[in-house]
């Protein structure tokens, strides 16, 4: 392809201009606003496979796939049909349908450790029910997360790392008060020995542990080896439960997501993402004792007026049930093709880099060091991410806005969406390299 320039995109930053009159920020979710990496937020107005159409008509190849749940790629002919129908059928009744059953089946049927699941309307929405469902089982009101970790805008989840030791969690949001995060440790991915520490300094005190299964929210940084089946051990010996947030990898990494490729059992576990279809549509779920513990069944008080929505349910089932192996080979192919082109890329510029991975997950840290918790990801050269991010937006590929987010592919990216990535990246390694800070 000839390389245009998209650059300039007038009809984006006018419909930016009218957001921000309306909308804090202009948009209605922080990252959109391209804030890390400057310049003029794309308005999409469509999108056909592994392709989106921003309002001033120019096409690019996705690399964000909504983050994350459009695996088929945008407007799957068989995930559209299924959702016209549900459509025409009515769109929300408020009382129990076939399609959520038939989603939790499907959940159950490809995740062991899931028992029993309750459907949820996003991934913020599991997690903070998982947290309450561990609270109310264990009667403890501490839990620990990793720094780093990213598991929806919970209160309580909203509190980032001291400086390398175990302790307590600061919020990092104004509207987050001290008691609120204040029953939250906060601890640095990847080490064990911080985990034992904060489980002996807190005896009978810790309701749960939570760690995205794979992390994918500061960059891919995956779990040490015996790291997640060490967080296991440390929650049974301690009365604790394990919850394994895989919002953003669960159906995506495998059909069991990352469960299906590390095999440590949690206690609990989150889904959100791809089980929507692209709608909104989560989930949490895991041990049938534990999720006896929910109402009504149970005590522990959990709800939503949209939740088994039965579009979202529609299109969450429609897409996975296209999601078989052959599938994951199709996004796992692409995944490793995409990542040999960006390392050859930037290998011949000089420019210092690794290219991290998670099933087909992965990010680019500007930085010549493995990177292992938040602290390394931190420390990576950002500013070459920008010039990087800027030169493929302006030669048709849309990477996510922000050095510290995983890259998506989807089965529709063929060998011309590839094509067209490969042609842009010389350009994009050569500015990662002349980029100053
Ligand atoms: N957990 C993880 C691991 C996520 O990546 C996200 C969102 O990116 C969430 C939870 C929150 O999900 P949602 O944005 O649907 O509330």
């Amino acid at each position: 392809m000839a390389c245009v320039s998209y650059s300039y995109a007038p009809v984006s930053q006018t419909l930016f201009d009218r957001a921000a009159v309306v909308t804090p920020g202009g948009v209605n979710s922080p990252v959109r606003a391209f804030r890390a990496v400057g310049g003029t937020p794309r308005f999409m107005v469509s999108g056909a496979g592994p392709y989106l159409t921003d309002a001033d008509g120019r096409e690019y190849v996705d690399l964000v796939c909504s983050w994350g749940p459009m695996i088929l790629g945008h407007a799957h002919p068989e995930v559209t049909a299924a959702v016209q129908a549900a459509v025409a059928r009515g769109t929300s009744f408020g009382t129990p349908g076939e399609g959520e059953v038939a989603l939790a089946e499907e959940i159950v049927a490809r995740v062991g450790p899931v028992d029993q699941v309750r459907l949820v309307s996003s991934g913020t929405e599991a997690t903070m029910s998982a947290i309450r469902l561990a609270r109310g089982f264990t009667g403890r009101a501490k839990l620990i997360k990793f720094a780093g970790c990213y598991h929806g805008h919970v209160d309580a989840l909203l509190a980032a790392a001291g400086s390398g030791v175990a302790t307590f969690g600061l919020p990092d949001t104004p509207g987050v008060t001290g008691a609120q995060a204040g029953e939250t440790v906060v601890l640095p991915y990847n080490d064990l020995e911080a985990v034992r520490a904060a489980f002996a300094a807190h005896p009978d005190e810790i309701a749960c542990v939570i760690t995205e299964a794979s992390p994918g929210n500061m960059g891919v940084v995956p779990p040490l080896p015996g790291f997640n089946a060490g967080l296991k051990e440390l929650c049974a010996e301690h009365g604790a439960l394990y919850i394994s947030d895989e919002v953003m990898t669960g159906f995506r990494v495998s059909k069991a997501g990352w469960y299906g490729l590390d095999g440590v059992e949690p206690d609990l576990m989150t889904f959100g993402k791809v089980m929507g279809g692209g709608f909104p549509a989560a989930a949490f779920g895991g041990r049938a004792d534990v999720m006896a513990r929910l109402a009504p069944a149970g005590p522990v008080y959990q709800a939503g007026t949209l939740s088994g929505n039965p579009v979202a349910t529609a299109a969450g089932l429609a897409q996975l049930r296209l999601l078989d192996e052959a599938a994951y080979e199709v996004v796992d192919a692409a995944s490793a093709r995409l990542r040999a082109m960006v390392t050859e890329a930037l290998a011949k510029e000089g420019v210092a880099h690794r290219v991290q991975a998670a099933g087909n997950m992965f990010s680019v840290f500007f930085s010549g060091d493995e990177v292992t918790d938040y602290e390394k990801a931190k420390a990576q050269q950002a500013y070459r991410f920008t010039a990087f991010f800027h030169s493929m937006l302006s030669q048709g590929v849309y990477l996510p806005p922000s050095a510290f987010e995983s890259w998506f592919l989807s089965t529709a990216h063929d060998e011309r969406a590839l094509e067209r990535v490969a042609e842009a990246l010389p350009g994009a390694a050569r500015a990662a390299a002349e980029a100053t800070e």
